[in-house]
């Protein structure tokens, strides 16, 4: 059985956290969009949030990488995240590959993936990195990346924030809108990204996307977590099939 909004669920098994989150709350003037949040993610995992348009997963995204104001507690390797500004927190290895993707739509692909590495030496070794997860860029290396389709700008997206050299990868809706060929290379590069070590926040809007590739999954519906637990758990939970996955 998934435990509704149940604490233990919330939390990992590795004891070393690197995401500690409790009792979040953040509001948009009269909007409430988080409502009470508790959200564990331990080192190696990758841990989901799935829930649909409006549910608040981007609010917690942009929360989570210091880019908004909150009540409750947030702390990224033991240190309140309000109490930092974004840029330390990418110093530390927080990175945000966000939902609208940011890339400098005029500049090539390499000049894109440098762009992720300005505050970082090894550039040639992790773009290496980047090319051998996703060749299909490095064919496109000298393309403007407002040319390239949803997925390779998607991809592209993901490679930039890899150039930061992240311990903690945030990925916001890493899927959306592409088609389902494009999803199997977003897939094993997120599945290497973790074989690499890195920990990863993964929202999402693909349930069955998510369950693909979460240790752990959490359900939020208007701002608050209506369920969580292991995929095993989400997969065959009545509520979950019937609303998510087509019955
Ligand atoms: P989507 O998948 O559609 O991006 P989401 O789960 O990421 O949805 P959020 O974008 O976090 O959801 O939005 C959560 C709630 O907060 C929604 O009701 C939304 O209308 C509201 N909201 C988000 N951003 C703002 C804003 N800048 N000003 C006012 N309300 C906002």
């Amino acid at each position: 059985m998934s435990s509704e909004s149940g604490s233990a669920a919330a939390t990992g098994t590795s004891g070393t956290p690197v995401l500690s989150v409790s009792d979040l709350r953040v509001n948009y003037g009269k909007v409430q969009a988080l409502r009470g949040v508790d959200l564990t993610v331990d080192e190696g995992e990758i841990v989901s949030v799935i829930g649909p348009n409006g549910a608040g997963k981007s609010t917690l995204a942009n929360t989570i990488s210091g880019f908004k104001e909150y009540d409750g507690r947030v702390e990224y390797r033991g240190q309140t995240v309000s109490d930092r500004i974004p840029e330390d927190l990418v110093e530390d290895g927080l990175i945000h590959c966000t939902e609208s993707r940011d890339l400098f739509g005029f500049m090539s692909v390499d000049d894109n993936l440098d762009l992720g590495s300005y505050r970082r030496g090894d550039v040639k070794e992790r773009k290496s990195f980047v090319y051998d997860l996703f060749p299909r860029l490095e064919e496109r290396r000298d393309q403007e990346a407002n040319t390239m389709s949803g997925g390779e700008q998607q991809m592209l997206a993901i490679g930039r924030s890899l150039m930061s050299d992240p311990d903690f990868l945030v990925l916001d809706e890493p899927t959306l809108g592409l088609a389902p060929v494009i999803l199997e290379d977003i897939s094993e590069g997120i599945q290497a990204i973790q074989d690499a070590g890195v920990t990863i926040l993964l929202c999402e809007q693909n349930v069955t996307f998510a369950l693909k590739h979460a240790d752990r999954i959490n359900l939020l519906e208007n701002g608050e977590f209506v369920r969580q637990g292991p995929p095993e758990e989400i997969r065959n939970d009545d509520y979950i099939r019937e609303s998510y996955l087509g019955g």
